[in-house]
C-alpha cells in the first residue's frame, strides 16, 4: 500500500483563485505519487511535493508568501519521519527558497530539530544550500494585498480567519516500507509581527508522524493550533479510536473550535492508507491518492 495526501490551505478561497489552487495541489500530488509508485521513500515524496508548492507562487509558502508587518516574507517549515521520529524544522527564515528542503537537511545532517532566523540561514550556507535574495520571494499580488490591509486599524491576523488568506501547504505520505512522513511549509499569517512563528514548524502542532499510527499536516490559525497541540492531539485521537482517520480529523477540528474558537483544516493518513480530511473554513484545497484508488482526487 502506498498513499499520499496534499493540502494547499484552508480558508474562503475566492472563485478566481480556485484554478491555481487546484492545479498546484494536483501537480504536487503527481510529483509525490511518481516518487512513491516507483519505489521511492515517503520522505522524498513529501519533500518534493511540498517543494513544488513552495515554488508555485500560488500558495502562502516559499515564493509568493504573505508579507509580515515589515513587508518581508518570513518562512516556517517542518518535516518528520514517523519511523525514526527524526524531524527537522525552520522558523522565521528570509533567504531560503525551499524551507522544506532545509528542514530535511536539519533532520538528516544535524543533532537539532528547529533552527530559526540567522542561525538557520547559517546552517543552510554551511551545508551547501544556496541562500536567495529575499526580494525573489515577494510577489506583486502579496505586496498589493499587504498595502491594502496594513492601514486598517482593526486588521487582525486572526479574525475572521475564514476570510484571511491561509494557503499553507502540507503533505503526508505512506511508502512501501510502511514509513509515514509529513511535511508542512508556510509564510505564516498576513501582516504578522516580525519574528512570529506559527504552528507549521512546531512538531506536534502543525506536523506529526508516527508510522505505527499515522500522520497529519495542519493549516489555519496557527496560534489556535499551537494552543491545542493540534497535530499530536489528532494522532492521539486516532490511536484511541482504532485508527479511523476520518473521525479523528473531525473530532480534532471540533476540539479546536470548542477550546479556542480556532479555524483551519487537517489532512490525516493512517497506516492502511486511509484518509481523513476536516476543516471548518469555507474551503480547503487538497488532493489525494492511494494504491487502493484508480485515479487521484482533487477537491476544494
Ligand atoms: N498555520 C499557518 C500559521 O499560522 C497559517 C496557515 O495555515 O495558512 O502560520
Amino acid at each position: 500500500m502506498i498513499a499520499l495526501i496534499i493540502h494547499g490551505g484552508a480558508w474562503n478561497i475566492p472563485d478566481i483563485l480556485l484554478e491555481g489552487h487546484r492545479a498546484g495541489v494536483a501537480r504536487a500530488l503527481e510529483i509525490g505519487w511518481n516518487i512513491l509508485s516507483s519505489g521511492g521513500s515517503a520522505v522524498d515524496a513529501v519533500e518534493h511535493a511540498v517543494k513544488s508548492m513552495e515554488d508555485d507562487g500560488t500558495f502562502d509558502a516559499g515564493r509568493g508568501s504573505h508579507l509580515n508587518a515589515n513587508g518581508d516574507v518570513e518562512l516556517d517549515a517542518s518535516i518528520m519521519d514517523g519511523t525514526t521520529f527524526r524531524c527537522g524544522a525552520v522558523g522565521a527564515v528570509h533567504r531560503i527558497k525551499n524551507p522544506i528542503s532545509l528542514s530535511r537537511k536539519i533532520m538528516d545532517d544535524s543533532e537539532h530539530i528547529l533552527l530559526v532566523g540567522e542561525g538557520a540561514e547559517r546552517f543552510a550556507h554551511e551545508h551547501g544550500v544556496q541562500l536567495c535574495n529575499p526580494a525573489e520571494l515577494r510577489c506583486s499580488r502579496e505586496i498589493d494585498l499587504w498595502n491594502s490591509i496594513r492601514m486598517k486599524e482593526d486588521f487582525q491576523t486572526k479574525q475572521p480567519f475564514q476570510n484571511q488568506p491561509s494557503d499553507t501547504v502540507g503533505a503526508v505520505a505512506l511508502d512501501r516500507t510502511g514509513k509515514i512522513c509529513v511535511g508542512t511549509s508556510t509564510g505564516g499569517t498576513l501582516n504578522k509581527h516580525p519574528g512570529r512563528v506559527g504552528d507549521s514548524p512546531l512538531i506536534g502542532c502543525g506536523t506529526f508522524a508516527d508510522s505505527a499510527v499515522g500522520g497529519i499536516s495542519t493549516t489555519g490559525w496557527g496560534e489556535g493550533m499551537i494552543k491545542v497541540v493540534m497535530a499530536k492531539t489528532v494522532i492521539d485521537l486516532m490511536e484511541m479510536n482504532g485508527g479511523d482517520p476520518r473521525s479523528a480529523a473531525e473530532k480534532g477540528i471540533e476540539h479546536l473550535k470548542r477550546k479556542v474558537d480556532g479555524h483551519g483544516g487537517v489532512i490525516v493518513l493512517n497506516t492502511r492508507g486511509q484518509f481523513g480530511i476536516s476543516y471548518n473554513t469555507p474551503r480547503m484545497a487538497r488532493a489525494y491518492r492511494s494504491s487502493a484508488m484508480d485515479a487521484p482526487v482533487v477537491q476544494i
